[in-house]
């Protein structure tokens, strides 16, 4: 270690708050040199294969030539300029892209810099719309349990309740209306018991009641389940039966990693206002976008205060978008649905032996998403430096040992992937 790095890595451990981490925590972090491809490289030299695509996001990889350019062409004209009064081509050609390739009823693209304010902006334009209606009394929302939706207040408000803290937080959350997740699994039709208690949280609270937010298929952060497009496909019906508007939030699913371009697909369903974030920049810059109905859209902007209300700093921040327009670009430009079936497969194979493993609860693999349910909660503390001994970067949390690789993977990269979970997993203590 040389001893600008040692300083630095102090500096880290003396001032960095990391997400959900205490001070001075005595859990390791991991001081990054490089990543390139599908690899991170570590200070000390050592290479980890990347089995997270950092939260969603990486799916073309790291340090991509195609992105690198775009974001440097970008920066040769413009890095920002502010968007009100001022507009700009990334940006106007992302809105396009945007609306072409998200279900056809979304029609207007509001930019914000991350999924939390994207889906703060969802449940202000659910609002606003319902005012603009003369029923400014719907300002809550139904959401269904292990939902996860980001880390601001609107946002937490409807994560769930027990992992979203919200007894810590219960004087500034609101209290939104809850039902319990469908049992339902992804692959199998509804069964009716799922919806009873929507339809009826529906019933006795519609006056107040602005939308239905969800993730579609795949409830992510929150306990990485896949759930029956059936059910979802019955929750759009109940939200046009009852009048009420429905929220997806495709931050973590949209761009192809649940094996549809959207989770939404999977139903054959569109929803009035859609968030989508994480992968739409290819994991190189923070942006969000919230898309409406021009339903949605129109109502709210012909009714006072004729405007909608929210506007970030940064709000479509040029180099954001044009390396989200040449992201998807990549992204449509491969055959990326047969490589995520692959993926699918490739994980499903390899991780299947882990259901034999005393420690394990239950194995899942939907798109380039592999999941191992623990019957304990890990201990970061020995399963994290465990990973890296094994070479591989892949980041547990609870209960929760999941991959999901970036989309340009090969199988012998996916195999070391299941096969180090493997190893990891089955040296764990158990009971
Ligand atoms: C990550 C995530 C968010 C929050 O996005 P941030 O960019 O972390 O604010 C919201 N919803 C879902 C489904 C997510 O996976």
């Amino acid at each position: 270690m040389n001893s600008s790095k040692a300083e630095w890595v102090q500096m880290d451990r003396d001032y960095v708050w990391h997400p959900y981490a205490a001070m001075h925590s005595d859990l390791p972090v991991f001081p990054v040199k490089s990543a390139s491809g599908v690899h991170i490289t570590l200070e000390d030299g050592r290479e980890l294969l990347d089995g997270m695509s950092s939260w969603w996001c990486a799916i073309h990889g790291y340090n991509h030539p195609y992105l690198n350019q775009a974001i440097q062409q970008q920066l040769q004209s413009m890095s920002h300029v502010m968007f009100g009064g001022l507009t700009h081509e990334p940006a106007a050609r992302l809105a396009d892209t945007l609306v072409k390739i998200t279900p056809k009823p979304l029609q207007t693209v509001f930019f914000a810099d991350s999924g939390s304010v994207s889906v703060e902006v969802a449940l202000k334009m659910a609002i606003q719309y319902w005012a603009a209606r003369g029923e400014s009394d719907r300002q809550k929302f139904l959401t269904i349990r292990g939902g996860y939706h980001g880390d601001t207040s609107g946002a937490m408000s409807v994560c769930d309740p027990v992992t979203g803290m919200h007894s810590l937080f219960s004087k500034v959350l609101s209290q939104q209306y809850f039902v319990d997740k469908p049992v339902s699994r992804f692959g199998e039709s509804c069964q009716n018991e799922d919806l009873l208690a929507l339809e009826q949280a529906l019933q006795k609270n519609l006056k107040h009641i602005a939308a239905i937010i969800l993730e579609p298929i795949v409830q992510g952060a929150g306990g990485m389940r896949f759930y029956s497009a059936d059910y979802l496909a019955k929750v759009r019906a109940l939200c046009d039966q009852y009048d009420v508007l429905l929220i997806a939030d495709e931050i973590a699913t949209g761009f192809g990693r649940s094996g549809e371009l959207f989770a939404c697909h999977h139903a054959g369903i569109s929803p009035d206002i859609m968030c989508v974030g994480k992968a739409l920049t290819g994991g190189y810059m923070t942006l969000a976008a919230t898309l409406a109905t021009a339903e949605v859209g129109e109502t709210i902007s012909n009714h006072a205060p004729g405007v909608f209300m929210h506007g970030p700093t940064f709000m479509a921040n040029p180099l954001a978008c044009a390396v989200a327009n040449a992201s998807i670009e990549l992204l449509l430009g491969t055959e990326w649905k047969v490589k995520v079936k692959l993926i699918e497969n490739w994980l499903q194979e390899g991780l299947k032996r882990c259901e034999l493993l005393p420690q394990v609860e239950e194995v899942r693999t939907l798109g380039a998403i592999g999941v191992v349910e623990l019957k304990q909660p890990v201990d970061m503390k020995v399963v994290q430096p465990a990973f890296v001994e094994q070479g591989v970067w892949v980041r547990p949390f609870g209960k929760l040992v999941y991959l999901m690789p970036p989309f340009v993977m090969v199988k012998a990269d996916v195999d070391k992937l299941t096969q180090s979970v493997y190893n990891v997993v089955s040296q764990i203590n158990h009971a």
